[in-house]
């Protein structure tokens, strides 16, 4: 499903990711923990083309791009389409309704009828548990029904793997459970995803892998248990010693 061969990125002078390899099965959820300013959200945003590699190569569901050999449009903005990304703090156009901030980009990427995309909106959004709340805006929502909104939207434009950057970190914590919840069943399902955040309870549940990602590079990779409860490197260690 995600292949990420030798993945390099610098801004002017600062080189931000090393090196990266990384391959992901169908299905599969990887939870990516590491320091602030480690490249974490560097990578997410490299595998939606948010961000353009030096070099690399990454390919999802047989959609390749070589960054190295390709600045054609057209590659990058395929990959891109198999994609979705949910941010730290949810991006919702204030202006729109629930309904309307998920089928946006059904209407507008996918030229889809209006009745379809709002059909489709709706269906998502009681999906995520915001069935009662499909016609309200952004502000008379709370952090975590937002974030819900987000998730709807990503979903909406049928991804084949899901980015969530730090999605819980931004809300207050009696909120983060029930974004938590959605994303645990969006696991469940079958979905695969990418998630940066350093959640461990829903890394334990919901993970078939953790990888720690320091200054740049994969310092370790495992099962959430074997990371978690008897990590290799120090710097593993040192990490999960302050998040304790
Ligand atoms: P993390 O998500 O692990 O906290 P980031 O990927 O956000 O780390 O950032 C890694 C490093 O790259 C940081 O030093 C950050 O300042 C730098 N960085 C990220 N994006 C840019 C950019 N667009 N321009 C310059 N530097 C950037």
């Amino acid at each position: 499903m995600l292949s990420v061969t030798d993945l390099h990125i610098q801004f002017g002078e600062l080189e931000v990711l090393k090196g990266l390899d990384l391959k992901l099965e169908k299905g599969k959820v990887i939870v990516v923990i590491g320091p602030s300013g480690s490249g974490k959200t560097t990578f997410l945003r490299c595998l939606n083309a948010l961000e353009t590699p030096n070099k690399g190569i990454i390919t999802i569901n047989n959609q390749k791009v070589d960054f190295q050999t390709t600045t054609r449009k057209k590659e990058i903005r395929e990959l891109r389409k198999q994609t979705g990304m949910v941010f730290q703090t949810h991006n919702l156009f204030p202006h729109f309704t629930a309904t309307e901030n998920v089928m946006e980009g059904l209407v507008t990427v996918k030229k889809m009828k209006k009745n379809q995309a709002r059909k489709i909106a709706q269906e998502l959004l009681t999906k995520v548990g915001l069935g009662e709340k499909i016609d309200v805006y952004p502000y008379q929502l709370s952090g975590g029904q937002q974030q819900r909104v987000g998730i709807a939207r990503a979903l909406a434009m049928d991804p084949q793997l899901i980015l969530f950057d730090e999605p819980t970190s931004a809300l207050d914590p009696e909120l983060v459970g029930e974004v938590l919840k959605v994303m645990q069943d969006l696991a469940e399902e079958g979905m695969t995803m990418v998630v940066v955040s350093h959640e461990m309870k829903f890394a334990k549940e919901a993970a078939d892998e953790v990888l720690f990602m320091d200054n740049g590079v994969i310092v370790e990779r495992g099962k959430p248990t074997d990371i978690f409860n008897d990590p290799q490197h120090d710097r593993t260690k040192q990490f999960l010693n302050k998040l304790q």
